[in-house]
């Protein structure tokens, strides 16, 4: 499955805040944000006119980044949320929360949403005893994700819990015995994704 394999402090630059796409070096001074908190490029430093359609495009490539997706995913993901019945906003980041890539990560079980991609993808979790490996696999309430048994990676795993401080409020994570629960669906507020998603439902209605 395609995949954005650019430079990932450079979208963080470019976006103007942290968004944790290098794991552990995120919470280090290595961090680019922490040196330089500047866009990228020649005229990183310049002086950008802002307009409403900008702020909107800002928006939208942050929450697209954020979560890992290409441009024609994430379109697929807003026009399944726009089709339903709900606040559009609100269904999109339910949509991308779900997924259980991002469930991996939440849980603790990744250092960054490219790793929990990876290992969904290679095998190493199961759903409900059941193994899966699409990252785009969506989660629901009381689904149960667990580390396949005899995985190679759960040394991996059981490192990227130490670095967990906490878990999402609508998870429930065992990381002793690598294991977690969907409580419910996520609430907005449970959300921590920082985006203002009417900014991204403007731009794709227009
Ligand atoms: Fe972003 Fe992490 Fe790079 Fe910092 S280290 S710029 S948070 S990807």
């Amino acid at each position: 499955m395609a995949r954005d394999l650019g430079p990932k402090c450079r979208v963080c630059r470019r976006e103007g805040m942290k968004l944790f796409l290098k794991g552990e070096r995120c919470l280090t001074e290595k961090c680019a944000i922490e040196r330089r908190s500047y866009p990228p490029g020649e005229h990183g430093r310049g002086r950008i006119k802002q307009s409403e359609y900008l702020l909107q495009l800002r928006e939208k490539q942050k929450a697209r980044r954020y979560y890992g997706l290409l441009e024609n995913q994430f379109r697929t993901y807003y026009t399944k949320a726009a089709k339903g019945t709900g606040v559009t906003g609100e269904t999109l980041l339910r949509m991308l929360e779900t997924r259980l890539d991002n469930v991996v990560y939440r849980l603790g079980f990744a250092v960054s949403r490219a790793q929990a991609r990876q290992l969904v993808r290679h095998g190493h979790f199961q759903v409900n005893g059941r193994r899966v490996n699409i990252p785009s696999y969506q989660v629901k309430p009381d689904d149960i994700v667990t580390v396949a048994s005899g995985s190679s990676a759960e040394p991996v795993i059981r490192d990227a819990t130490d670095l967990t401080a906490s878990v999402a409020p609508w998870l429930q994570a065992d990381h002793d015995g690598l294991t977690g629960k969907i409580l419910k669906w996520p609430e907005r507020d449970e959300i921590d994704t920082p985006v203002q998603e009417s900014l991204i439902v403007e731009l794709y209605s227009k």
